[in-house]
């Protein structure tokens, strides 16, 4: 089978690497791709907002099924698009891609469902924002709906914090917030494949957003991250997948909306236990990249079963290994990143047993540079958080990139767990 896969990114990356590995793969396509993915795929040059343009590319070149990474074009109606032209792809419609695309959407069908999230407010004018902070008190945590790459939610200490956060907000257009509850607990992902039917846990991993050591900074698309998150126990999954992804999998099928693609619930474990903080539509990134090391199986077919409703005749298979992923990002991320920094060693870092997972980079000549804020993702495996930690750093170290830093603490909660 031809296979177009969309996207740039280090997770992109990591689907091509194991895509690659599929017995049923003829040839892998990726738009726009990247340096790395180029090792695995043809890249072509498709704007993949043209969604007529995509449909006219799988009909040239006879694709069978399309991999969509990121999820503005879920959010777009691509794979709808795609499904009404016969066209197999991976991620769900823009209805049941609301569940990301909306924070009012995903909040409103958790109240219906009675599925353990934060207490919400959906609130559309200044006035009544400021009465609904009054009410929940501090610490609250304020929300633009609708995307924002993680640029959108502000956890306000003060009365004075959550009004600036809200005076922006509404300043800025924004038509609608969400305040809720703050939620005390560790977070963990929890990944979930689905066909609109059936449910196949898809693995767990712990992601680190502040840019940081320490968790400190601003928050950033993600720093690095470790599968699978022990901290997630098999009793706390099984409860996610029973209080909180089987009702919404079931919700959105009676809707009309069946949900096809991977469920990312990212969960707060409290002491009541394991609540919904969001969805996203689409496999994280960087969790992507520990996720697919550890899977012991055929990627294309598992996919191909969201699409066809066939995800309870497959099987995934993880090893027990330890997947940790530590990203190399160009100086001044998460604000405006350095571009343009050259790239060496990267054999060196393959040595050491790590995968190199490319993300913001390109070519200039013969030399690869960085070009977007996250360039690297350098993942290794290992029977420990520690075994893993330690050669990912081992090949953070071989690699020359002077305009780009990389957190040196991802992982610190488990190996601070192993040690106990
Ligand atoms: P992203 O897609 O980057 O994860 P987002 O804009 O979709 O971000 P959320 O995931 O909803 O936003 O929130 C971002 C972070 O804010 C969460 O990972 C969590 O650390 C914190 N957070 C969000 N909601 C709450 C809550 N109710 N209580 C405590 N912390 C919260």
């Amino acid at each position: 089978m031809n296979v177009l896969l969309l996207g740039s990114g280090g997770r992109e990356h990591a689907l091509a690497w194991k895509l690659a590995q599929s017995p049923g793969l003829t040839r892998l396509f990726a738009a726009p791709g990247n340096p790395g993915i180029a090792a695995h795929a043809t890249l072509v040059d498709l704007a993949v907002g043209d969604h007529r343009a995509v449909i006219d590319f799988c009909r040239r070149e006879h694709i069978g099924f399309v991999v969509i990474g990121p999820e503005a074009p879920l959010v777009a109606g691509l794979a709808d698009n795609l499904r009404a032209c016969r066209i197999g792809v991976f991620g769900p419609g823009k209805a049941a891609a609301q569940l990301e695309g909306s924070k009012g959407f995903t909040k409103d069908l958790c109240a219906r469902e009675n599925i353990p999230t934060a207490r919400y407010e959906r609130v559309h004018a200044l006035d009544g924002a400021r009465a609904v902070v009054g009410e929940f008190g501090l610490p609250v945590v304020i929300k633009a709906d609708g995307l924002a790459a993680g640029k959108g939610v502000t956890i306000a200490t003060s009365a004075d914090e959550a009004d600036a956060a809200l005076v922006s907000l509404f300043r800025e257009g924004g038509a609608e917030a969400v305040i809720e509850e703050f939620l005390e607990g560790e977070e963990a992902s929890l990944f979930v494949l689905t066909d609109g039917t059936h449910l196949l846990p898809f693995g767990t991993a712990q992601d680190h957003k502040r840019v940081g050591d320490g968790d400190t900074g601003p928050n950033t698309g993600g720093m690095g991250a470790y599968s699978p998150a022990r901290v997630l126990t098999p009793a706390l999954e099984q409860r996610a997948l029973d209080e909180i992804v089987a009702p919404t999998v079931r919700a959105l099928a009676r809707i009309g909306a069946p949900f096809q693609g991977v469920l990312y619930a990212g969960l707060m474990l409290t002491p009541e236990g394991p609540k919904l903080i969001e969805y996203n539509a689409r496999f994280g990134d960087p969790e992507c990249e520990v996720l697919m090391p550890r899977l012991d199986g055929d990627l294309l077919e598992i996919l191909v079963a969201t699409d066809r409703g066939t995800l309870d005749q497959v099987t995934a298979n993880w090893r027990i290994d330890t997947a940790l992923t530590v990203v190399m990002a160009a100086d001044g991320y998460p604000g405006a990143p350095a571009s343009g920094g050259a790239i060496a060693g990267l054999e060196a870092a393959a040595a050491t047993g790590a995968l190199i997972f490319h993300a913001g980079t390109a070519t200039r000549g013969d030399a690869l540079v960085a070009s977007g804020g996250r360039v690297l993702a350098v993942t290794a495996l290992g029977v420990s958080v520690a075994e893993a930690q330690g050669t990912a750093y081992a090949a953070i170290d071989a690699i020359d990139f002077p305009t780009g830093f990389a957190r040196r603490d991802i992982g610190w909660r488990e190996v601070a767990r192993e040690k106990s």
